[in-house]
């Protein structure tokens, strides 16, 4: 279990938030910056990271998906490091507009970064949220969207196509730019810079691969909820070079 398509899709994107952009001193600093998963059935990814920053030990990493276990499939508020509890898609930028519109309120200098599947660019709540920001100039607010061109049961552009993306986001008066969603460097750049000298939110289209980095899973719809066997798992570690 544990969508390991999706994790994979934002794998370099999450290590580039956790490692370098989100300012997290601690998880109940008040003025730490809000990280939202709208794409919460990719939580197993956060997971991961909040380990590598040591805001989770590998015992309690380890209950994942287990009863009573608080790391579950999609992410739950409760786990320290964890700032919403997300899953239901399409929800996660209007929770984030409202972190960003409390922080100004508050003249807080957290900024808020939310990361959302193309696949919610398809749900009309995702669009309110997108008119809101925009028309409030909330610039403290980025949103991230892993454009991997596939959903749970299809390709994007079969179900609804959403073309062109980033004209779209900067028509409702958002700063838009793409990047390579693998490109750590690249990533680096564009989310290190979002809020500076900026009177919008900012949103950052990165084009990824589905299961990047395991030849079997990459752009194949079925990996959206397939477990691996023993013998896929292994695979997976060896291209993954471990
Ligand atoms: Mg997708």
């Amino acid at each position: 279990v544990g969508h390991i398509g999706s994790c994979l899709s934002i794998a370099d994107i999450v290590s580039v938030l956790f490692d370098d952009v989100l300012n997290i001193p601690e998880p109940d600093n008040p003025e730490r910056d809000r990280f939202i998963l709208s794409k919460g059935h990719a939580a197993l990814a956060i997971y991961a990271a909040l380990h590598l920053k040591g805001l989770l030990d590998a015992e309690q990493l380890n209950t994942f998906h287990e009863d009573n276990s608080l790391l579950s499939v999609h992410p739950e508020h409760q786990l320290d490091g964890i700032d919403f509890s997300t899953g239901s898609l399409g929800q996660g930028l209007s929770i984030g507009v409202g972190a960003a519109l409390a922080a100004r309120i508050q003249r807080s200098q957290r900024r808020v970064f939310v990361l959302l599947s193309d696949a919610e660019l398809n749900e009309g709540a995702t669009w309110e949220a997108v008119m809101f920001a925009g028309h409030h100039k909330l610039q403290n607010l980025t949103a991230i969207v892993d454009l991997n061109g596939q959903q749970a049961l299809d390709y994007t552009d079969q179900v609804i196509d959403i073309n062109p993306v980033e004209e779209k986001w900067r028509m409702f008066g958002w700063d838009a730019t793409t990047v390579d969603g693998h490109d750590v460097a690249e990533l680096r750049t564009s989310l290190l810079s979002s809020g500076e000298n900026s009177v919008q939110p900012r949103a950052v289209i990165a084009r990824t691969t589905f299961g990047k980095g395991v030849s079997y899973m990459e752009n194949k719809i079925k990996w959206h909820y397939w477990p691996m066997s023993d013998e896929e798992y292994a695979q997976a570690l060896v291209e993954l070079g471990y």
